[in-house]
């Protein structure tokens, strides 16, 4: 019982102190009236006060109980006192009931499954009693024992009863307290069982959480074993193709489509300045997913030099999150990062890799892969460029520049089988430089050098404005080839060739030095019928030349053929 409800309890009981009060009174006046010598007024007096004083107890705020229980008490001695006074079987009767009844509210406030307690009471609500008896005995000297055995009867059964029924209450507070401990453990038990419950779906969702965010982190990490799995890849592959291939326009479609098909990006440029690979305009591949405009727009712009200022800075260029409108070269809003990457090589900028994707934030910590895509590209070129210079050093003449003899012979083969094939025409001129040693005995060598360069060089222009090829084809002996080309066409550039070595004068401290060649000249099939005997033919009439005073063309003829056979 708590605290609130014993006070209501307690003015209750309070309540029927009162009833039980009048009650007594209404006793006391009945035997003050019709028996003589009777006298409970004192007790009943008293027992007024104290119902009082409760009533003031009950009032005070915080109620004090046990002065409350105190005054009780005190109620019941008096009760006593007043039964006793009344010295009547009858009225000791109804008295003790009274006091029984009373005795019921301790009941309801003292704690009776304790057996100390339930013996302390019996023993203080008997205490009163038996004083009372006490009194009773002392006063009367008479010898009335059997009234006094009655009393002493009643008294025992009073005891008896209040015994009785406060182990009764005990057990029904027990059985009641168990029943409400067993209640209260299953309500705990629940409560536990709920609170483990609680935890443990506390646990299973921080685990959920936990796993979630740990299944986010696989799930990155796979995409990142994946992305460098895949970039890996694309390096093996260039590598394979730089190891097999040195055409580096198929090696800038290989880059440029691994990068858009392979790695996420959507879309990808490489740019190449004029004359960095053997190419003689800019150079540019474009791969991307972005549709036509932004191409067009893109290829526009490299077309215009708009990469010029980047490949400048020589610095890396990242942008994570794009406002297209800082980049004229983006043509569209869906582009997230780009990456534009200088391709220098020996200190020189020759061109660009421009890298881009709808995604945010994704040139993070692949930089180094497109740097190292770079650097292979650029190994790539430079091995494209040491091949393309050892290709043209085993053809042209260290010298002059122009074909050596060897591949000469080469291409004579070719177009001689061509003209034989086809029966297209073809010509071929044939010159040496007269008295030549003279030259060099008279100016050095070095002179000679540069007489041979400089008439190499003027026969070189004069071939390419006819459509032939010119190639040294021995010391200071030349040839040219115009293929597709008759006599009646390829003559007036022999003609022209001669009258414009006879015209130059090569400088030779401050001396105009002039020099002259002999030219022997044969076409298909104006004068030869064979295309395969044009070279021959060509070096027969330049010897005719030679031994007819020099200086001078000579045309292939059976003639001469003869004549020079002859000699
Ligand atoms: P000809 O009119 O009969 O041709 O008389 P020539 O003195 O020119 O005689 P020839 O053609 O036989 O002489 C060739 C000379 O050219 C021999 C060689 O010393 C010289 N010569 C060959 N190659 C070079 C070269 O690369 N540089 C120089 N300076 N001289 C060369
Ligand atoms: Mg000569
Ligand atoms: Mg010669």
């Amino acid at each position: 019982m708590d605290y609130d409800q014993i006070l209501l309890l307690q003015r209750k009981f309070i309540d029927f102190h009162k009833v039980l009060t009048v009650i007594l009174v209404c006793f006391n006046l009945h035997f003050a009236l019709t028996v003589t010598g009777y006298n409970c007024f004192y007790p009943a007096l008293a027992m007024l006060a104290i119902l009082i004083m409760e009533n003031v107890v009950i009032k005070m705020t915080p109620v004090r109980l046990k002065v409350l229980m105190g005054l009780k008490y005190l109620y019941v001695f008096f009760m006593v006192m007043f039964i006793v006074a009344a010295s009547s079987v009858y009225a000791f009767g109804i008295g003790l009931l009274c006091l029984m009844l009373y005795n019921i509210e301790f009941y309801f406030t003292l704690d009776f499954s304790e057996s100390f307690v339930r013996k302390i009471y019996v023993v203080l609500v008997s205490i009163p009693v038996l004083v009372g008896i006490i009194i009773v005995l002392i006063k009367s000297h008479s010898g009335d024992w059997m009234k006094h055995f009655e009393m002493f009867c009643i008294v025992i059964l009073y005891i008896g009863l209040v015994w009785f029924f406060s182990e009764m209450i005990a057990q029904v507070i027990g059985e009641n307290d168990r029943k409400l401990f067993a209640q209260t453990r299953l309500i705990e038990r629940i409560n536990e069982t709920n609170e483990e419950l609680r935890i443990q779906q506390q646990k299973v969702k921080s685990t959920n959480e936990l796993l979630g965010v740990q299944k986010i982190e696989l799930q990155a990490t796979y995409e990142k074993i994946n992305n460098v799995n895949e970039e890996m890849q694309i390096q093996n592959d260039i590598l394979k193709y730089i190891s097999s291939s040195l055409e580096i326009s198929k090696l800038m479609a290989l880059i440029t489509e691994s990068f858009v098909s392979r790695i996420g990006a959507d879309f990808c440029a490489i740019v190449l300045k004029p004359g960095t690979a053997n190419n003689k305009k800019l150079t540019y591949k474009i791969q991307d997913n972005l549709g036509n405009d932004f191409k067009e727009h893109l290829s526009e712009c490299i077309q215009k030099n708009c990469f010029e200022e980047i490949m400048e800075q020589e610095e890396i260029i990242v942008d994570n999150d794009v406002d297209f409108r800082k980049y004229e070269f983006l043509a569209c809003d869906s582009v997230g990062s780009i990456l534009l990457i200088p391709l220098v090589k020996q200190e020189q900028q020759i061109g660009l890799l421009f890298v881009g994707t709808k995604r945010k934030n994704y040139f993070v910590d692949n930089i180094d892969f497109f740097e190292g895509i770079v650097a292979q590209f650029l190994i790539a070129l430079n091995n494209a460029n040491l091949y393309a210079e050892m290709q043209s050093m085993a053809i042209l003449d260290g010298l002059t520049g122009i074909y050596n003899r060897r591949h000469l012979t080469k291409l004579f083969n070719e177009y001689m089988y061509e003209s034989i094939n086809n029966r297209t025409p073809m010509s071929v001129a044939l010159f040496d430089i007269d008295f030549f040693k003279r030259i060099n005995d008279t100016y050095g060598h070095l002179f000679g050098d540069l007489v041979i360069r400089t008439i190499a060089s003027l026969a070189k222009n004069i071939a390419d404005e006819n459509d032939g090829i010119v190639s040294r084809y021995g010391g200071e002996e030349f040839v040219i080839i115009f293929p597709n080309k008759g006599l009646d066409e390829a003559y007036p550039a022999v003609e022209r060739l001669h009258k414009d070595v006879k015209e130059l004068g090569i400088e030779h401290h401050g001396k105009q030095v002039k020099v002259n060649v002999s030219i022997g000249f044969t076409s298909f099939p104006k004068t030869c019928k064979d295309p395969r005997e044009l070279l021959n033919r060509a070096d027969w009439s330049m010897y005719y030349s030679k031994q007819h005073g020099r200086d001078q063309i000579t045309i292939d003829s059976d003639e001469i053929r003869k004549e020079v056979s002859l000699e």
